[in-house]
């Protein structure tokens, strides 16, 4: 089964089990696409606050993000790039360009491993992140994930998975330019 498949029925299943203890019911009613929309489409002060946001957020959006950036992979240069793959995504949140690598290296038969390395700051992440790697072995994957600032963390250098340092040949910032457009005044950006 795909990796994309599991983190969905993985979060959905969860959304299921805990929406009744949702601690912002009162604000959408247990249904956590009003606070989503309201964040999206009404610029709302409050950020992705909630286990039931971010488990509504994997099931609406993943796989409409997953395959956006599955067709930009496909107009990109696949035969020039270094392998490994060594990625570093920046505001990984649903990982969602991860599971666009693993279908592109499918697709071109490649055996060669893949190795990510996921920042956020939403420590919210963490219970979708570790599913993924519970799952990472049976994708040939090698996975870390850092949480906090991107900066600081970008200063005391994002160890490897082997121990020495990371050295990332692919820079993904997918959303953190879009949430910096969202929350920063034009002239700032
Ligand atoms: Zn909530
Ligand atoms: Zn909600």
């Amino acid at each position: 089964m795909l990796l994309l498949n599991q983190v969905v029925e993985y979060c959905y299943s969860d959304y299921q089990t805990n929406k009744n203890t949702c601690f912002c019911a009162a604000s959408c009613g247990m249904d956590c696409n009003s606070c989503l929309e309201k964040i999206h489409f009404y610029k709302a002060s409050r950020h992705y606050d909630c286990r039931s946001m971010i488990n509504y957020y994997v099931c609406k959006y993943v796989y409409r993000q997953a395959s956006e950036m599955a067709v930009l992979l496909r107009n990109l240069p696949w035969h020039q790039f270094p392998y490994p793959l060594r990625v570093l995504s920046l505001g990984c949140g649903s990982c969602s360009e991860l599971y666009a690598f693993l279908y592109h290296r499918n697709q071109l038969g490649r055996c060669a491993g893949l190795q990510y390395v996921g920042v956020d700051r939403n420590y919210l992440w963490q219970p979708v992140h570790r599913m993924i790697v519970y799952k990472a072995d049976k994708y040939d994957l090698e996975l870390a994930f850092k949480y906090g600032d991107i900066l600081s963390l970008l200063r005391t250098k994002t160890k490897s998975m082997a121990g020495g340092h990371f050295k990332p040949n692919v820079l993904v910032m997918q959303y953190l330019l879009s949430d910096m457009a969202r929350v920063m005044p034009p002239d700032d950006l």
